[in-house]
């Protein structure tokens, strides 16, 4: 099918194919013409990475009346960053048609400036849901002529505890506006939103129902916690060409991992909410250039990431929510390309395998981190491989040769190869002399035995030195719930979602665990807070965050060693070099 045969204006045309958009994708040529024919509700499951945002926006921008300034199509979506990524498509989508004029509204910045625009006119607002309802409260969005809704990464939003904003643009907006909310996946939640808002949805699916894209291989490898790390630089030695994006749970892991890999010679740098948000751009900047080669994230930092060409997703610990992971490993295998998502498990965390296979309707494929052998070969070789591809530049380079020659008058080719290679290698060489085998047994083996949890506790093995667990004194008989906790604690504190681990809902009261350096913060800030009328009371429980976890201490018995930096990894910021290299990922 081609984009000519949907029913879109030709100068909508006319720009897609500026765009490189060839033909449609299975999510575009199920949605457009539908959208463009009937007005209609609309549910589309497919996850990032599908080309939804055209999906939605092609149609959207050929409905606009652009003979109005008034606002008719809204787009709500979870972050700053998606936010703006979907403004600009549109504005792409939109860059020969005159007089439609696209607003991104997000939190974080200043809102005058984003009032001054919509005041002088927008037919299509892009917003995340909080910086929405505040602008609607301000009376500065004119909402009746709205059209179209469209609810983005949907299942995103009310995990992050947008569902009471949610609801309360859903009915300031007009009725006989058409809801358009696409989903990764079909959760309760976001099938209640298609209950309460939505009449006779039209369903379009991508892939499976709750399914990850086909493109993906899924691989996971067990490895005994304190090996996490050295399996994590035996995965990444492996595949010299990456171009990757790892996930740890919260912003000290991502910190401490990306400040790991930067001290071992990788070109890697971290991405959470404790960077400002102009650290986070040039961060972004950087990997979406790939200058940067390998970026470490917590699942809040990187929403709303969609850079092409992604290799591997590594999830150097699993996400809190299993559901999540869909989200990670959607960052990879984006338009119709191949990619890798690669789960880093312990001993205990199978039955997590066991779920993630259930929601994305695959399954997994257990690999063993390559042994020290098989990594220095394949480093080898990728460096000869670039050696041998490298063009000669016989005139710059001439004039040196007859000195050097001199000094290699005395050696063989081979000899003057090993000693190249060895100028290159020999940390790393040493490095993997010393690495033993870090595959755990699996679950029948014997070494699991040893590894439980000392107090027969939790199989959660969150970095738990580093949390605080705080005690809440309502529960679900007050209809306190998940949701309403992390929208509290977001809202008043200014916390990344990194930052909140393990949530607990009791009858009575509830539990969280969260950050240790957020502690003052949780305690200051939140005694004022309460929810629909009750008082919180939140408290520290007694003995500190690993009070009723097994404590476990990081390994620092292994040098620092597998240093890199003594080898070109386009730290220096030349990004030629890996698109350069033969590709010789797993
Ligand atoms: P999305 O799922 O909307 O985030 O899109 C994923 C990526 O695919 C983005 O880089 C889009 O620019 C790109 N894309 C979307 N639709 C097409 C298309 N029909 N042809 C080529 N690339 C596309």
């Amino acid at each position: 099918m081609k984009f000519n045969e949907l029913g879109l204006k030709d100068n909508i045309l006319s720009a897609i194919s500026e765009m490189g958009y060839e033909a449609p994708t299975p999510i575009q040529q199920k949605a457009i013409p539908y959208l463009l024919e009937n007005d209609s509700d609309l549910i589309g499951l497919a996850s990032t990475g599908t080309g939804k945002t055209a999906a939605f926006g092609l149609p959207l921008i050929n409905k606009i009346d652009s003979s109005s300034k008034n606002t008719q199509g809204l787009i709500i979506c979870p972050t700053r960053e998606l936010c703006i990524q979907i403004a600009r498509d549109l504005d792409a989508y939109s860059s020969k048609l005159r007089d439609v004029k696209v607003t991104a509204v997000y939190g974080g910045t200043d809102i005058s400036k984003q009032i001054r625009q919509i005041e002088r006119g927008t037919q299509i607002i892009v917003a995340t849901p909080g910086r929405l309802v505040d602008l609607i409260n301000r009376k500065k969005v004119k909402l009746w002529e709205v059209e179209t809704v469209v609810l983005d990464e949907a299942d995103e939003m009310l995990n992050m505890g947008f569902k009471e904003d949610i609801d309360s643009i859903l009915q300031q907006t007009p009725d006989h506006k058409n809801v358009w909310l696409f989903s990764a996946t079909m959760s309760k939640e976001v099938a209640r939103i298609a209950k309460n808002y939505m009449t006779e949805p039209f369903e379009i699916t991508v892939g499976g129902k709750n399914e990850t894209n086909k493109n993906i291989e899924h691989h996971y490898y067990v490895v005994n916690e304190r090996d996490r790390y050295t399996a994590l630089k035996g995965i990444i030695d492996f595949s010299p060409n990456i171009y990757g994006l790892i996930f740890c749970r919260t912003r000290r892991d991502t910190a401490a991992v990306a400040d790991k890999l930067m001290a071992n010679g990788y070109n890697a740098e971290p991405l959470h909410g404790d960077l400002s948000q102009a650290q986070r751009d040039r961060v972004m900047d950087k990997f979406r250039s790939k200058t940067l080669q390998i970026l470490v994230a917590t699942d809040v930092a990187a929403r709303g990431i969609d850079v092409d060409d992604i290799t591997h997703v590594i999830h150097y610990q699993l996400p809190e929510d299993v559901e999540n992971y869909t989200h990670r490993s959607g960052r990879t295998a984006r338009a119709g390309k191949k990619g890798t998502s690669i789960a880093l498990i312990n001993t205990r965390e199978s039955r997590k395998i066991k779920s993630i296979e259930r929601i994305i309707n695959s399954d997994f494929q257990l690999k063993k981190v390559p042994s020290p052998d098989e990594i220095c070969m394949i480093q080898l070789q990728n460096t000869v491989a670039s050696i041998t591809d490298t063009e000669i530049d016989t005139t710059r380079i001439e004039k040196y040769m007859p000195a050097i020659l001199e000094q290699f008058e005395d050696v063989s080719k081979e000899d003057v190869l090993k000693k190249f290679l060895s100028v290159e290698f020999n940390k790393f060489l040493s490095y993997y002399e010393n690495v033993k085998d870090v595959n755990a047994k699996s679950s029948k083996g014997g070494r699991e035995e040893g590894f439980k949890s000392r107090r027969g506790g939790k199989s959660d093995s969150r970095d738990d030195e580093n949390r605080q667990r705080f005690f809440v004194a309502l529960g679900r008989k007050d209809g306190f719930n998940h949701g309403a906790l992390l929208r509290l604690l977001l809202d008043n504190t200014g916390m990344n979602k990194g930052a909140i681990g393990k949530i607990d809902i009791l009858e009575k009261f509830s539990f969280f665990d969260a950050d240790k350096s957020e502690t003052e913060k949780i305690l200051s800030k939140m005694q004022t807070v309460d929810f629909e009328g009750q008082t919180m009371n939140i408290e520290k429980t007694k003995g500190g965050g690993d009070s009723d976890k097994g404590g476990r201490k990081t390994s620092s018995r292994r040098n620092s060693g597998g240093d890199r930096s003594s080898r070109d990894r386009g730290n220096s910021g030349n990004s030629g070099n890996r698109s350069r290299r033969r590709s010789y990922n797993n």
